[in-house]
């Protein structure tokens, strides 16, 4: 879970004034007072859109405010209502009041909510027409909008974790892949909290993936760091598992996913039972794609994967297979029915 902020102020537009005014017309030399309403300013709203991901928009803008309604007019024209201004902000959004910290709303998908109410518009003249008083010179201002200063707030559950042995390219392939900005060092446990990233597969497509800190042996135990990193990523959908695929120490892809595994499985059972895309990563020290394509056959013969088991030889260093990757990762995330809804037959 992470933590994406914003300090914003929200404002609703004011009202319109009331207008003074009075009928003039032909054969009327003491017309009656005729000055309009004013129309209401707009509220502003936030909207869940499950197309939005981040509160990145929020970042460099600090005043959201509405329209203000419009001033009444004479011959009793009302002025017109200013539209509500509407703002889309990502499922999971929590905004407090950033002074008292009273959580104002907390929005999931497609919830609807007025963080600033626009004012009323002010009366005209004719309003204020009595008995007693047939020539009223008097309107009102319409009201302010209602302004508040807001916290947001939005917990992020990330589409995507990482798992994989420090060292295995984790924190390279999650830089290539997103525009997260990690620590990369060669020395294990560089990543001291999770790193976070979108990744853009095209402008309607995006993953929130996640770089969880080396596993370590023992960490479903609670040894060192593993243990509150596996928490992390407990409520992934979709594990990504990296994979040196020439590594220093000598050791063999195959047996370093196997390590991998039996600490998912120890650690808990629902999580090693996520779906999982293999990452062959770092094919360009075998020499690139055709060896990267053999290292890949031979990984899948060793740990005797199903040919639907998701592996792809990528290099997150060179950016290499990148794309396929995040495809993969994709469809992993979505269930095939959902792919299958948008596929038609060729004409
Ligand atoms: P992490 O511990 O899994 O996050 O691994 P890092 O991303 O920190 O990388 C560990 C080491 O491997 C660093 O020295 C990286 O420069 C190197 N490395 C990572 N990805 C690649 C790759 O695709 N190709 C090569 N040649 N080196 C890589
Ligand atoms: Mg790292």
């Amino acid at each position: 879970m992470f933590v994406d902020r914003a300090l914003i102020t929200v404002r609703g537009g004011d009202g319109g004034g009331g207008h003074v005014s009075f009928r003039r017309a032909k054969g009327l030399p003491k017309g009656g007072p005729d000055g309009g309403d004013g129309g209401k300013g707009g509220d502003l709203v936030f909207v869940a859109d499950p197309g939005v991901n981040t509160l990145l928009d929020f970042r460099g803008v600090r005043l959201w405010r509405a329209e203000d309604g419009e001033a009444g007019r004479k011959k009793q024209q009302h002025g017109a209502n200013a539209p509500d201004r509407v703002i889309k902000v990502p499922p999971g959004t929590q905004a407090f009041d950033a002074h008292s910290g009273e959580m104002i709303c907390d929005l999931g998908a497609g919830d609807r909510f007025v963080v600033a109410a626009g004012g009323r518009g002010g009366f005209g003249n004719e309003h204020f027409k009595s008995s007693t008083n047939q020539a009223p010179r008097t309107s009102t201002p319409g009201e302010p909008g209602e302004e508040r200063d807001l916290r947001l707030e939005l917990k992020l559950i990330a589409d995507v974790g990482l798992v994989g042995l420090p060292n295995a390219g984790k924190s390279t392939l999650l830089k290539a892949l997103t525009r997260a900005d990690p620590k990369i060092a060669d020395y294990p446990f560089t990543t001291l909290s999770p790193q976070l990233g979108i990744a853009p597969l095209d402008p309607a497509r995006r993953l929130v993936m996640a770089d969880i800190p080396g596993l370590i042996e023992g960490a479903a135990q609670g040894a060192g760091l593993g243990h509150d990193f596996l928490r992390h990523i407990e409520r992934t959908s979709v594990l990504l598992h990296v994979l040196d695929a020439a590594p220093l120490d000598g050791s063999s892809p195959a047996e370093n996913y196997r390590k991998i595994r039996a600490e998912l499985g120890e650690y808990s059972i629902e999580l090693a039972e996520r779906p999982e895309v293999i990452a062959l990563n770092k094919i360009d020290l075998l020499g690139g794609q055709d060896a990267g394509e053999r290292a890949l056959q031979d990984l899948r013969g060793e740990l005797r994967l199903g040919a639907d088991h998701p592996v792809i030889a990528v290099s997150g260093g060179a950016a290499m297979n990148l794309a396929p990757l995040l495809e993969a990762l994709w469809l992993q995330l979505h269930d095939a029915d959902e792919v299958m809804e948008g596929w038609k037959p060729a004409p």
